[in-house]
């Protein structure tokens, strides 16, 4: 196949890709053969790069009809900086830039010509376009011309008396991540396709993990895991502007380069935070789903939902901003019981049309489900998209990670359901809580709850932890909450069951993964990038992704070469940032050999007194190091991980050690030598290395003295 050569070329040169991902063959050779063509492709699988790479090999130019002006800009940007010409056309620019830059365009100066919908309206427009030789159309987020889909705009529906009012009929592609039945016909006959080839591309996302936690201390949570993602960019969803304020608030108050978004906001406001957080200048936003559509940052490594959202086809767009570079992501839904009860107010508020009330009341309880099944959420997800699935489990959700420790909570739950049946039923968790804890409030003592056998039966527990521990409950359906404005907590026919002895609460423990792994020259190679995005003001994604980094750190590519069979560098990203990559890279392997001779030198040799200057960066390090042992990793394969040689890694264990960390080096030590490895040492003491290793059978190697020698002749400095 001729054409198909040719696309994988341009991907190579321009994108520097070296292969198509699932689906985009098909739609690029498609759209390539003239035929008009309807992609549905899941956030992150790569839309963009299936019309860019035709419009590079059709006639003429391609038009792509894009809802996000937000976005231009960064898109061509991007398309520019590969060297890809692309201009945009939107209300954001003056009169005299839209005529200068129609001008270049008749001129036949761009291959790609980003608009907005509503331009199609303007006769001037109109006109100028009519002149020109348009190869093919672009439509992004087609799914904006149905009012089923969850975007409706208007504008949309200009399209199709444009196409039909143009001399020569063009190739259509239309692209969405939308794939219900309505909105997959409305796409179809609202954008007057002709007989479209439909592709469906995988709606799964293997790199991303998905986990539901419920019952969990929001706030604590979330704290916690900025904590250990310091380094990593992400964005936290929060129903209302309310809590995104709040939210916002604390996490501000401690520090942590946070930004928010929501309607209430001025425009100004959202634009200049939605820059910050494209620029990397904060790492978390916390935002309403009205930050969204067209986040094109490719290297946000997590979403968290601080609360669940109202439906399927929501909660899988926001998620999947994660991980658009195909690296690591990772989706946490926080459910709270009041998710529920918040949703249904919002659809009874805002739908009217009781058919159409309904259909949203369905779908939210299919998102209600997803929080509850027991089952692999991936598949729960895959199905939910109609998309056929092997069956089994994924390995990569909270579902099917078996790690979680389950525990019997079974007397805890009784304690808390018979307080609640002497309650009568009557209470929300808020007083529960109070009765459990043994709180002396007005309330519990002027209906005097407070002489109830269960009062105080918790008062070990935080009223806060109690009310966890309700609410997991309630998530679990043991208990449910009623519905309205003041939500009374009542029994199930479960709850009943456990109270009778006849059924067990296990649960499971959340636990929180994906520790955060420093890669030195991965963090040097960032900030090269950020410093060089600010010099030519664009998002630093659109200088190199994530994944381009990521491989540039493991690799270590050392000339132009090397760099070219790095994903993510085309020819023209060669010219202007290789040599300044390869700088970088050159430097720091020269750093780390300087460094860690001086680690492997002989203790005995090392200079005296004078303290190594490289000690506090490599504080947290050698911590990493032991969690990665502990975890059970070979020393060859923390290296590994960590990038470090064997020798380091080593080094990193006996500070740990020296500093009153336990480690476990009987892992390292051969039973059958450890006797006389210590007889030797005993002996002749262990200032030096050589000499004990001279003395010692040639098998013995420097790692298992070095253990040795951090199992029984280490003394735990003081902190210090
Ligand atoms: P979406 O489908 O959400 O519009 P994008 O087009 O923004 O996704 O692509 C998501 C990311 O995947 C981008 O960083 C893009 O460069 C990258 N990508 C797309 N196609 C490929 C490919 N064939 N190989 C590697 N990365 C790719
Ligand atoms: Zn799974």
């Amino acid at each position: 196949m001729e054409r198909l050569e040719q696309a994988q070329a341009v991907l190579k040169k321009y994108f520097g890709y070296h292969e198509f991902r699932p689906g985009q063959e098909d739609i690029i050779t498609s759209l390539l053969q003239g035929r008009d063509t309807l992609a549905l492709m899941p956030t992150g699988a790569g839309k963009s790069i299936c019309f860019q790479v035709p419009a590079l090999l059709l006639p003429g130019v391609t038009l792509v009809v894009s809802p996000l002006i937000s976005l231009m800009k960064d898109q061509v940007d991007g398309l520019n900086n590969q060297g890809i010409p692309a201009t945009y056309i939107n209300s954001a620019l003056s009169a005299a830039e839209v005529r200068h830059r129609l001008y270049e365009i008749s001129a036949g100066k761009h291959k790609l010509v980003y608009i907005a919908p509503e331009r199609l309206e303007t006769d001037s427009f109109q006109s100028v376009l009519r002149r020109l030789d348009i190869g093919l159309i672009a439509i992004d987020e087609a799914h904006c011309v149905s009012q089923w889909g969850h975007d409706f705009r208007p504008s949309f529906r200009n399209i199709k008396p444009f196409i039909d009012q143009l001399p020569v009929r063009p190739v259509i592609g239309a692209f969405t991540a939308t794939a219900t039945a309505e909105v997959k016909s409305d796409i179809m006959t609202l954008l007057s396709l002709r007989h479209p080839d439909v592709y469906v591309t995988g709606f799964d996302r293997p790199n991303l993990s998905f986990a539901v936690l419920r019952g969990e201390n929001k706030q604590k949570f979330i704290l916690n895991y900025l904590q250990t993602h310091s380094r990593q960019a992400g964005i936290i969803y929060a129903s209302t502007r309310k809590e995104v304020d709040s939210l916002y608030e604390l996490l501000h108050k401690r520090g942590i380069a946070v930004g928010r978004y929501h309607a209430g906001l001025s425009d100004e406001e959202r634009a200049v935070q939605q820059e910050r957080f494209l620029y990397d200048d904060i790492r978390v936003m916390v935002a309403t789903n009205a930050f969204g559509m067209g986040i094109d940052k490719s290297n946000v490594r997590y979403v968290l939902h601080y609360n669940m959202p109202k439906n399927m086809e929501a909660y899988y767009q926001e998620a999947g901003r994660s991980g658009r570079d195909g690296e690591p992501g990772e989706c946490i839904l926080l459910f709270g019981a009041q998710d529920v009860l918040l949703q249904k107010f919002l659809i009874d508020k805002s739908v009217e049309n009781p058919e159409r009330k309904l259909h949203e009341l369905r779908k939210l309880q299919q998102m209600v489900d997803y929080c509850h099944t027991p089952e692999c959420l991936r598949q729960y997800i895959l199905r939910y998209f109609s998309e056929e699935t092997a069956g089994g489990e994924c390995g990569n959700c909270g579902n099917c990670d078996h790690d979680g420790e389950m525990i019997d909570m079974t007397v805890d739950a009784q304690k808390i359901f018979s307080c609640i049946y002497r309650m009568r039923e009557r209470f929300g968790v808020a007083v529960i809580a109070d009765v459990l804890k043994g709180s002396k409030n007005k309330k519990v003592q002027q209906l005097r709850l407070d002489e109830l056998p269960t009062y105080g039966l918790f008062s070990q527990y935080t009223v806060q932890d109690i009310k966890t521990m309700i609410q997991r409950l309630v998530a679990t359906q043991y208990l449910t909450l009623t519905e309205g404005e003041y939500p009374v907590v009542k029994l199930t026919p479960l709850a009943y069951a456990v109270l009778k002895s006849e059924a067990a609460v296990w649960q499971k423990q959340s636990r929180q993964k994906q520790v955060e792994v420093a890669d030195d020259l991965f963090e040097v190679l960032r900030q090269l990038r950020k410093r060089i995005a600010d010099r030519e003001k664009v998002p630093p994604y659109v200088v190199f992704a994530d994944s381009t980094l990521r491989e540039l750190s493991q690799q270590k590519p050392q000339d132009r070469d090397g760099l070219r069979q790095i994903k993510g560098i085309g020819e023209l990203k060669l010219q202007r940032y290789g040599t300044e990559f390869l700088e970088a890279i050159r430097s720091h392997l020269n750093q780390s050999e300087l460094a860690e001779q001086a680690a492997s030198e002989p203790a005995g040799q090392k200079t005296k007194g004078k303290k190594p200057a490289k000690k506090n960066a490599e504080t947290a390090s050698h911590l990493l190091t032991l969690a990665l042992y502990q975890q059970g990793l070979e020393l060859e394969q923390v290296a590994a991980e960590r990038g470090l040689t064997v020798a380091t890694v080593q080094n990193h264990l006996t500070r740990c050690s020296s500093e009153g960390h336990a480690v476990d080096w009987d892992r390292l030590i051969p039973p059958l030598y450890e006797n006389l490895i210590v007889a030797v040492i005993q002996k002749i003491g262990c200032q030096a290395l050589r000499p004990i290793k001279d003395a010692l059978p040639e098998e013995v190697g420097y790692e298992v003295i070095k253990a040795v020698i951090g199992k029984h002749f280490s003394q735990p400095q003081s902190a210090g």
